[in-house]
């Protein structure tokens, strides 16, 4: 486990920034760069101040673990995160989230374009950097067996993304997690695909955004609305040495951190407004908890901190990017987002 030494003498938890591009639409001439990246040698690609662009507005300044500015395109963000993911086969539990509001590049960051050179994301980089890695762990006499599956959480409740057919929405299935005493995590009814190459992931990958498109629950603008986990469960022997590795790697594209106006919501808008509000206070909850080694850590406040339970905390890694949209008009937004990200950092 070489390779991890890095991020263990650094604890567990790593919090990354990454800031999309303008828009072609947000140029507006007038636009003042609101969002500075202070170049001192000791702040280098760690620091990230927003100027309020009013007259005498002041500056809000944070440092996290790293921060991607527009310019760094997909491949240089996997370069550091790819020990991290590495990590998953040597039997670690990883969990990386996207956090951010809706249009800040969370989706961009985790999936991209999977079918574009270049332009694919995380979860691409991953499957196939894990596939690659695993084949030369094979030719040493290591055998894996590897299932992914993928799921969406809305309004505290689970469905299956990989779910075959269109019944998917008004099923019976009750989707209930359960975790065993070896840390490892159960769905009920939820479908698990044993995957051995990028082009069966990719293919589970476009089932689930039909299924999320398609779905009752998960119109285009809800999916923002709603959690998507993928998750890949990794098993390796090797019987002549006698090792065995169990890994879990969860990439998760969280639900749109926009403060969602509470007034004038009702019934099923309010509902949903307290679910995604709690699931992602809880999420920051939990993490601030393991940060700061406290005895309680209250998993059980959401659905989403409930499933990933085994896999946060103890010895497993965490990433988190917080997103961030560089326009004015999501100032307000964006300082929100880093202020959630420096509170778990
Ligand atoms: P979110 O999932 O947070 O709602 P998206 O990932 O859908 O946001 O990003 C919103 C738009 O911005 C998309 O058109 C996406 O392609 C684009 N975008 C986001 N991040 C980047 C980036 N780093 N470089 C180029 N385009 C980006
Ligand atoms: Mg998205």
């Amino acid at each position: 486990k070489l390779h991890n030494t890095i991020l263990e003498l650094k604890g567990n938890i790593r919090v990354f920034c990454r800031v999309r591009p303008l828009m072609v639409e947000e140029e507006d001439g007038n636009e003042t760069a609101i969002v500075q990246y202070p170049s001192s040698t000791e702040l280098q690609g760690r620091a990230i101040e927003l100027l309020q662009p009013t007259a005498g507005g002041g500056k809000h300044s944070f440092t996290f673990d790293k921060v991607f500015g527009p310019e760094v395109k997909q491949g240089g963000v996997f370069e550091e995160i790819s020990q991290l993911v590495q990590s998953a086969l040597d039997g670690y539990k990883v969990c990386i989230f996207a956090y951010g509001q809706t249009g800040s590049g969370k989706t961009h960051t985790m999936l991209g374009n999977p079918d574009v050179p270049d332009e694919g994301g995380v979860i691409p980089r991953s499957l196939e950097q894990v596939f690659e890695s695993s084949q030369t762990l094979i030719s040493q006499g290591w055998k894996f067996s590897m299932q992914a599956s993928m799921l969406e959480i809305y309004n505290e409740t689970i469905r299956d993304l990989l779910v075959k057919g269109p019944v998917n929405g008004d099923t019976k299935q009750m989707y209930v997690v359960k975790h065993d005493a070896n840390g490892n995590t159960t769905v009920s009814d939820l479908t698990l695909v044993e995957v051995t190459t990028w082009k069966e992931v990719s293919s589970l990958l476009h089932r689930a955004s039909q299924s999320r498109s398609t779905g009752k629950t998960c119109m285009n603008e809800q999916s923002s609305r709603s959690h998507c986990v993928f998750t890949l469960r990794i098993s390796g022997v090797n019987e002549d040495t006698e090792q065995a590795v169990h890994g879990v790697l969860n990439l998760i594209d969280l639900a749109g951190s926009e403060r969602l106006s509470r007034s004038g919501a009702t019934g099923d808008r309010l509902k949903e407004t307290q679910a995604i509000n709690k699931s992602l206070a809880s999420l920051g909850d939990v993490i601030m908890a393991i940060a700061n080694k406290d005895p309680h850590v209250p998993f059980r406040n959401s659905k989403l901190t409930y499933l990933l339970q085994p896999c946060l905390g103890g010895d497993s890694k965490t990433l988190m990017f917080v997103n961030i949209s560089p326009d004015t008009k999501s100032l307000n937004e964006s300082l929100c987002s880093l202020r959630f990200a420096a509170k778990v950092n």
